[in-house]
């Protein structure tokens, strides 16, 4: 018999990383030197598929493409993160098997996208070589936080069949009140709001992470301004089980505002 038959795939585990500034594709700092070593333990995916905060659409989208772009969309950066390309292929089986999954709701193949700035700044350190194949998937403005979540339990699946599912944002993002001095201390909102999430994923404690208590709404406020990169984390959440383990492979802050906390479930 064949290995291709024998061999079992297993199950994925799912991250949330922080992504915080482009300029983590190109500093080397104690976050990009967490990425390089992130994945020694998780077994090869077939292909990775990223939700970004960077990817909003009307309705659902899934990116469909052989070879998808990389896209720069940011502005005002030295020219050097331009430069940079992720060259990964694509892979149409799975986006059309993500497409089924979420038939419901009315998810659509895209060729427009590529691979924005919320994916490729990490898989670069994460897959280096670019040869595992990757597709995202589009938060839709439609929904409110409990449909991602529900969307996302769908996307349980793609775990059994080697799919490696990323969620990329930030716990807490505020970019009207960041700390350009060296290695400054987190904002006592921004610390209080990441614990808060912190303690609420290891509970998995549902209305604390869909904002469901009317007293944390001013600290959400201050976290998230606009909530797109919360929102990838509800999918991680909704991709994981009971039964994963939760664990936090990084905690940090970036520029007082940002939480690079990174979560891995399972
Ligand atoms: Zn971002």
């Amino acid at each position: 018999m064949s290995e291709s038959l024998t061999e079992k795939t297993p199950r994925m585990p799912v991250f949330f990383f922080g992504h915080g500034s482009p300029m983590n594709a190109v500093e080397s700092n104690p976050f990009t030197h967490f990425l390089k070593e992130a994945m020694k333990d998780v077994p090869t995916p077939k292909a990775i598929l990223v939700v970004s905060a960077h990817w909003m659409s009307d309705g659902v989208k899934v990116l469909r493409l052989e070879h998808p772009k990389t896209i720069h969309d940011f502005g005002g950066f030295p020219q050097e993160l331009y430069q940079i390309l992720y060259p990964a292929p694509g892979n149409l089986a799975m986006s059309d098997r993500a497409i089924k999954l979420l038939a419901k709701y009315h998810a659509e193949a895209d060729t427009s996208w590529g691979l924005d700035h919320g994916t490729w700044t990490l898989l670069k350190y994460l897959y280096p070589k670019a040869d595992v194949p990757v597709f995202q998937l589009s938060m839709s403005t439609k929904f409110k936080l409990k449909e991602h979540l529900e969307v996302a339990h769908e996307l349980q699946a793609l775990r059994d069949e080697g799919v490696l599912i990323i969620g990329s944002g930030n716990i807490t993002h505020n970019l009207r009140l960041l700390n350009f001095e060296e290695n400054p201390r987190p904002f006592v909102w921004a610390a209080e709001f990441d614990e808060l999430i912190k303690q609420a994923l290891l509970k998995r404690d549902v209305p604390t992470l869909l904002a469901q208590h009317p007293e944390q709404h001013r600290l959400w406020q201050m976290a998230h301004p606009t909530l797109e990169h919360y929102i990838p984390l509800l999918y991680c959440l909704g991709a994981s089980q009971e039964s994963d383990k939760v664990q936090f492979p990084y905690e940090d802050f970036q520029l007082g505002s940002l939480s690079m906390r990174s979560v891995k479930f399972g």
